[in-house]
């Protein structure tokens, strides 16, 4: 029989002649029977099973470890001996590499960066990042090498969070020491990975509990506290019990922020209570003036609807402004009263002084009549005409310095009004300082050119869309000519109100001109922001205005386009200008995206 050498054919030989000898199937009767036809020494034979045992016995406890025992399976499975050969050089050159380590090095520059201060690092979390380094220790001197030095490179680095980017990987550091041997092998298996997954999601967890920790739980020490110890076991747990324990704390843990978020929420309502009040008291205090009533009701408004960040800010900018008008109202309005009540009194004075010169002149002329009647000579005539004669003059002296005295006062009153305009013109001028349109509560140009920068900031920072529609009423010329300007206000308050109410809260919403509405609508495409005008166009037309109880369609044209490269707030206003005007000559009431 000739020699064969393919081992399937081996394989159906063996089994052949196990049938013709009768002999009994068993492994070890198979195994001569193949070494015979192979011509193999059996003492020669690999122990599979033993050297299968011992591969699986490896230590498995690094993402490294464990990959170099799937390899050095692997190879054993394949017979690709060259390959295990491979692995098992790395495996001693490793050993090699471990005592090369540069231990005293790391040490000082680990003695260094303790004692250094960090930002935002305590010597608590600084103890905690290197309990959770010491545990690594078990994995070897590698591992822990490699997860100290990332440790002491994240502390002179100053950050913070740097300090577990590191452990974020489960893997230790790659440093010019401690280089993994990666085969093409072991690249595909982290690409795909498998093997990866658990650790790295429990090193997530455990970044997500401590980004947790630093951000929402700083003014809550007892929470902070169980969530660091969370994190500990998040890292540290592998027992079926320490796992159990694990998910009971976080259970603990979930509930325990639930109640936090409902006491913040409550702590938000009553601070919204807070403010209401304050409101409500502010305008008793401010009957007299219908512009801050209006105001007034308007961030009532804002802080009555769900809160958002833009709703804080414009109700903040309202205030200020309340704030403002009112220091300002009051020092002339303290004015006007201080001068009215000193001409009061002066008046007053001058009334009494003369009713009382002039009772007396009457008396005294009586007197005198009296005497004429009872006069017998001339003599006596004479002297009662003399004192007639001087007590006139008194009266009259009296009556100018009376006369002169008012017109004086008069002249003050003027003075007084004079002051009093002034003042008023000083309001007007300041209230170009003012963010908000009077009439329909829409912010004004400067009020919209500060939130335009607030915006841009934020599209910039979040790198989102932002978009801006200008918006201009239909032959608005003809309803205020045949309904008049007052219905002209009206319908521009109309169309401001359905805006607000139909845009979404954190669209901004200003009256660009006399019958121009701009609206910047942030994180919109343009045909987002294109169908979300068109939708306020319809709602425009269901929610008619009523002007005298009889129904007014108001329509407008607009333009949208979208902030570019390069813009400015001048030149997306322009083009969304272009683009309105385009709306007007394609026939009106419609919305064009420029
Ligand atoms: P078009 O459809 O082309 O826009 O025509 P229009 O009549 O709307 O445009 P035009 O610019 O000719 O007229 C705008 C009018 O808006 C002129 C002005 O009298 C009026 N207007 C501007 N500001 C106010 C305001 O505060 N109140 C009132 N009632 N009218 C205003
Ligand atoms: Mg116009
Ligand atoms: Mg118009």
């Amino acid at each position: 029989m000739a020699k064969l050498s393919n081992p399937s054919e081996i394989a159906r030989e063996a089994l052949r002649l196990l049938a013709v000898r009768r002999l009994s199937p068993s492994p070890d009767n198979y195994r001569a029977l193949y070494n015979e036809i192979a011509g193999t020494d059996p003492g020669e034979a690999l122990p599979h099973r033993e050297f299968r045992a011992l591969l699986a016995s490896l230590p498995q406890e690094t993402l490294a470890q464990q990959r170099m025992a799937r390899r050095l399976e692997q190879a054993f499975a394949a017979s690709n001996w060259q390959q295990l050969g491979a692995g098992l050089s790395d495996l001693v050159r490793q050993v090699g590499k471990e005592q090369e380590l540069p231990w005293n090095e790391l040490l000082g520059d680990f003695l260094r960066e303790w004692e250094n201060k960090q930002a935002g690092l305590t010597v608590a979390r600084k103890r905690e990042a290197l309990e959770r380094v010491l545990a690594s220790g078990s994995s070897g001197a590698e591992v822990l090498f490699a997860r100290l030095q990332g440790l002491v490179k994240s502390w002179s680095a100053g950050s913070p969070a740097g300090e577990d980017m590191p452990l974020l990987t489960a893997e230790p550091v790659e440093t010019a020491t401690s280089q993994p041997q990666r085969t093409a092998e072991g690249a595909a298996e982290t690409a795909d990975g498998e093997g990866d997954s658990p650790a790295q999601l429990r090193n997530l967890f455990a970044y997500l509990l401590e980004a947790l920790t630093g951000s929402q739980l700083a003014n809550e020490p007892e929470l902070a506290a169980d969530a660091r110890a969370l994190v500990h076991k998040v890292r540290t747990a592998s027992s079926r019990g320490g796992l159990e324990d694990l998910l009971a704390g976080i259970k603990r843990f979930a509930f325990r922020l639930e109640l936090l978020a409902e006491d913040r929420a409550e702590l938000r309502a009553g601070l919204l209570k807070l403010l209401q009040l304050l409101l409500e008291n502010v305008g008793e205090l401010v009957v007299e003036d219908r512009w801050l009533r209006g105001q007034i009701d308007i961030v009532r408004d804002i802080v009555a609807e769900p809160l958002n960040v833009r709703s804080i800010e414009d109700a903040e900018s309202r205030l200020k402004e309340v704030i403002f008008k009112q220091s300002q109202l009051k020092h002339s309005l303290n004015e006007a009263r201080e001068s009215l009540k000193q001409m009061l009194a002066g008046f007053v004075d001058h009334l009494a002084e003369f009713a009382d010169s002039t009772s007396d002149y009457h008396d005294k002329i009586e007197v005198c009549a009296a005497k004429i009647s009872q006069a017998e000579d001339i003599t006596q005539l004479e002297q009662v005409l003399a004192e007639v004669i001087r007590e006139t003059t008194i009266i009259q002296l009296n009556a100018q310095r009376s006369r002169d005295e008012l017109r004086a006062a008069r002249q003050r009153v003027g003075e007084t009004e004079r002051r009093i305009a002034e003042l008023q013109q000083d309001l007007e001028r300041a209230s170009t300082l003012v963010r908000h349109d009077q009439l329909t509560g829409a912010l004004n140009r400067r009020g919209l050119e500060e939130a335009f920068e607030k915006e841009l900031g934020r599209a910039q920072r979040r790198q989102s869309t932002l978009c801006v529609a200008l918006l201009d009423i239909d032959n608005f010329k003809k309803l205020n000519d045949s309904l008049g300007h007052d219905a002209g206000d009206a319908a521009l308050i109309h169309l401001a109100t359905v805006i607000r109410e139909t845009m979404r809260p954190q669209d901004t919403v200003a009256r660009f001109g006399g019958e121009e509405f701009i609206i910047v609508l942030p994180e919109t495409p343009v045909e987002d922001a294109q169908t979300a005008i068109v939708r306020l166009q319809r709602e425009l037309t269901r929610r008619i205005f009523l002007h005298n109880n009889n129904r007014q369609l108001i329509t407008f044209s607009a333009g949208v386009t979208d902030f570019r490269p390069g813009d400015t707030q001048a030149s997306v206003t322009k083009r969304a200008d272009e683009a309105m005007y385009a709306a007007k000559q394609a026939g009106k009431n419609r919305v064009l995206i420029g």
